[in-house]
């Protein structure tokens, strides 16, 4: 049996001129935990051309949705920026990742630091009802450059406190803090410098960073990720995966080529 299940592209969506996201079929045998990332990819020539995506819808809908980047020159992305509905994409059978709710410790909030594409693992965690149950407050803080980058503002403040499954508890626990570097915004700065100088935390009513009592998940640039490590190991954080339950989970957003 092949490691990979052909799907057909549902819709597609281009939110800026270097990021779209796109919905696909789900074969019924793909599973997958809220959180984990997947290979998907095109047929070049006679070859699969894959690459690591994050699952950005919930594990109990019944398509798959992903977001991406353009890279002008990439190998995969080059292509797939031009998909229409109807195309086949291939995705493999089975997923991956360590930013599971499973991977950490009990605890009293959440923190989602995503910043670009890095934003995707988590949009299946927070439609995931069990991560409402582990957490009190779910806290999800996107960084970009520019506000057209923060995708999916409008689902998680419209349309996701209107879900017939999980409103009631998107609109009681769930904390949503877009954050941009380069325009005027409400929320402005990079998130590792908005928890330093403790804006975030005045900004969103809670106390600030403290092993006892919040867990972090981090996925985005290797810069966000280095710096964001530091700051949670500086404080006393222990970082968990597969096995071994912690305090914070991390997984790159892209590799560095
Ligand atoms: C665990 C994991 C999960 C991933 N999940 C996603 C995802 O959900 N969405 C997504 O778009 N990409 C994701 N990626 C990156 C993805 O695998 C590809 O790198 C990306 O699709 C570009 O493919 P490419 O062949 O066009 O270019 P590549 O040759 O793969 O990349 C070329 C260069 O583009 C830059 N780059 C690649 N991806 C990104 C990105 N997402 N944001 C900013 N710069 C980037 C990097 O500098 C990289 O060196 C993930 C990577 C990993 C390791």
């Amino acid at each position: 049996m092949s490691n990979f299940n052909q799907e057909s592209v549902l819709s597609v969506h281009h939110w800026t001129e270097t990021l779209f996201s796109f919905t696909t079929t789900r074969n019924p045998s793909f599973r997958f935990r809220n959180g984990e990332f997947t290979m998907i990819g095109l047929k070049v020539g006679e070859k699969p051309l894959l690459r690591a995506y994050s699952v950005a819808s919930a594990n109990y809908e019944d398509r798959l949705e992903f977001f991406s980047i353009k890279v002008p020159d990439g190998p995969l992305t080059s292509r797939l920026q031009h998909l229409k509905q109807g195309d086949e994409i291939i995705v493999s059978r089975k997923a991956t990742g360590t930013l599971v709710i499973d991977n950490l410790e009990d605890g009293r909030n959440l923190y989602l630091i995503g910043t670009g594409t890095g934003l995707a693992p988590f949009l299946s965690v927070i439609k995931d009802p069990e991560t409402y149950v582990r957490f009190e407050k779910v806290v999800l803080l996107h960084g970009c450059r520019r506000v057209a980058e923060l995708a999916y503002g409008e689902m998680i403040t419209e349309k996701l406190p209107n879900d017939d499954l999980i409103g009631d508890l998107v609109r009681n626990q769930l904390i949503y803090y877009p954050t941009v570097t380069r325009d005027p915004f409400r929320n402005r700065g990079r998130i590792t410098e908005l928890m330093n100088s403790g804006k975030l935390f005045s900004d969103i009513g809670l106390a600030p960073l403290a092993s006892g009592q919040d867990r972090v998940m981090i996925c985005g640039s290797p810069s966000l990720v280095h710096d964001t490590r530091a700051l949670l190991l500086g404080r006393g954080f222990v970082e968990g995966n597969h096995g071994e339950p912690g305090q914070f989970v991390v997984e790159k957003a892209f590799a560095e080529r």
